[in-house]
């Protein structure tokens, strides 16, 4: 049916805390433009009570990015940075001509975004213009495409004060994408038949992630250095979380932090300590407590016994970071299903 009318298809999807992707919801879109995607996202939050995300991810498809704000007003919206990078990177290549301008463009647009203030903001992107003024079309590039409207958007200063738990690209949403590709490709009919392939590879996809909890659950990271630190938390929070403790706890132990607390980023988009709060555990010798994690950390049940504190337990849902992937199916991709 949508083979003769050409609908494009919307996959959103959400992730645990294993570093795993879930589909939150599959829509065919009559169009790809704002009032389709608002309607999809007015189900979408009607699908779960009127419950929003944290953040919604997007490409810069201009009528997702103005759907996403009228429909959910006050949810963080962020670009992923691989797309802006990709498109920064063809920009510098088209106007320098030179691979090694390219290169060295590339790295200073990415230490531009990850400017943790405005004031840093600022002077990198003075210095920048400073850098690259003999090339004022790749200025206007950067300026016009992407700072003006999407500064909010895309730099740290600006988006760090919402938990995204880290998600700076929509390349999670792209694999998820792949996997749906190989089902539909193998799909030969009509529209229940894709429905029928988009219900398969969700019941794939369910089965790994519990798998992937069920692990995380009985297999403990190795604690390091300094067991006792991490001795409350060990069993609680999923590996990339510790992970992220264990990679600020080296920061510490190198004194590699600056002595004003400037980076409570940590807790606002990642939902974790910060390096001064780990530095003041290891001066009163506290172990890091489970509430100090934020609960997304310690979801490691697919439906719901609570964990350490009962308070903790939130289901899994599309309460975490959402990434919307516009480009999932576009109308040539479903030309060839029959
Ligand atoms: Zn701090």
């Amino acid at each position: 049916m949508f083979c003769r009318y050409k609908m494009p298809l919307l996959e959103v999807i959400g992730f645990t805390c294993t570093g795993h992707n879930f589909s939150v919801a599959y829509a065919f879109m009559a169009h790809e433009n704002e009032e389709s995607y608002a309607w999809v996202l007015r189900n979408l939050q009607h699908l779960f009570n009127g419950k929003v995300p944290n953040a919604i991810m997007t490409d810069r498809e201009l009528g997702l990015i103005a759907a996403v704000k009228e429909v959910y007003p006050d949810v963080q919206h962020l670009l992923c940075w691989v797309h802006v990078l990709r498109s920064c990177e063809e920009a510098a290549l088209d106007y320098t001509g030179d691979p090694d301008k390219v290169a060295q463009y590339k790295s200073e647009c990415r230490g531009l975004f990850m400017s943790r203030t405005n004031e840093t903001y600022q002077s990198r992107k003075k210095g920048m213009y400073a850098r690259w003024g003999m090339y004022p079309k790749l200025m206007s590039h950067l300026e016009g495409t992407w700072l003006m409207d999407y500064h909010t958007n895309i730099v740290c200063a600006f988006t760090d004060h919402v938990l995204h738990f880290g998600t700076r690209s929509t390349n999670r949403a792209e694999s998820a994408h792949s996997m749906l590709k190989t089902a539909l490709n193998c799909a030969q009919g009509d529209f229940i038949t894709v429905v029928d392939a988009i219900h398969r590879t969700v019941t794939h996809q369910i089965h790994e992630v519990k798998g992937h909890l069920e692990m995380a659950r009985y297999k403990s990271p190795h604690p390091g250095p300094l067991a006792w630190l991490f001795s409350r938390v060990i069993d609680v929070v999923s590996v990339p979380c510790f992970n992220l403790l264990q990679g600020l706890y080296k920061k510490v132990a190198a004194n590699q932090y600056d002595v004003l607390c400037n980076d409570k980023w940590f807790t606002t988009s990642l939902g974790i300590p910060c390096a001064h709060d780990i530095a003041d555990c290891l001066l009163t010798q506290t172990p890091i407590m489970p509430g100090q994690i934020h609960p997304f950390w310690k979801q490691l049940c697919w439906d719901g016994q609570p964990g350490e504190d009962p308070e903790d337990f939130i289901p899994l849902n599309a309460s975490q970071v959402i990434s919307y992937n516009y480009t999932f199916l576009d109308p040539y991709d479903l030309a060839h299903i029959h």
